[in-house]
């Protein structure tokens, strides 16, 4: 047996890839990788005047579509699948003029959608400036004795995008008091102690804490003054 004599239901040009062995009915040319049924006799591309497109392989929808709205001239390419009986697309025939300008339109949506991250990240960089400043004036409201450059840090700290840090937990969001006591009270720790020498000695770290509490107190305490109140 040949080729099934009917390949395709649809309108527009299709071409083979044959499975046997065939050549060119007009040109004797073969075997042919790909061929045109005319009448149920076998051409080569050249003889059906397709020899100028160019092969685009299945698979990148957005691509396919626009090379063939880009080509006066296209063919759906098919093979027959023994198994299940029936013919399947492999690709599409194409100018490769018309190729390269669908990929320079794929190309140019890549662009746009990078410039649009770009963008999106640009307006989360601002919202995460805002939430650190306003965070940084909490802290200040409560601590008035806090420099404003440790303000600063411990907010920016806290707010760090996607860290789960107290920042960006809910009651970090809501500036809850909690919330930014916490995050002050772990820079202290961190920044006015010996706590991180102490992890780093071994000190298990619930006795490390207890151990710099009144410390971090004594810090807070002068935090939570004025500067007015500060003298002497
Ligand atoms: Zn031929």
């Amino acid at each position: 047996m040949g080729i099934p004599a009917t390949p395709h239901p649809t309108h527009g040009l299709v071409v083979i890839q044959p499975l046997k062995h065939r050549r060119c009915s007009a040109c004797r040319r073969g075997p042919l990788s790909l061929l045109v049924l005319e009448n149920g006799a076998p051409r080569c591309l050249d003889c059906a005047d397709l020899g100028h497109l160019v092969l685009l392989p299945r698979g990148d929808t957005a691509l396919t579509r626009r090379s063939r709205e880009e080509s006066a001239l296209s063919a759906v390419v098919v093979r027959f699948n023994r198994r299940k009986g029936r013919y399947e697309r492999q690709g599409v025939l194409v100018e490769e003029a018309a190729l390269v300008r669908a990929e320079e339109r794929c190309l140019a949506d890549a662009e746009a959608r990078r410039q649009r991250r770009a963008r999106d990240a640009r307006r989360r960089g601002v919202e995460d400036e805002r939430f650190a400043a306003a965070f940084a004036a909490e802290i200040l409201r409560l601590f008035p004795g806090c420099p404003a450059e440790r303000a600063r840090a411990i907010a920016a700290h806290a707010s760090v995008r996607g860290s789960g840090r107290v920042g960006r937990s809910a009651a970090g969001r809501a500036l809850s008091e909690g919330a930014v006591v916490s995050a002050v009270v772990a820079g202290v720790r961190h920044a006015d102690t010996p706590y991180d020498q102490l992890l780093m000695s071994g000190v298990p770290r619930h006795e490390a804490r207890r151990r710099i509490a009144p410390a971090v107190e004594g810090v807070l305490r002068t935090w939570q003054e004025t500067g007015e109140e500060d003298a002497g």
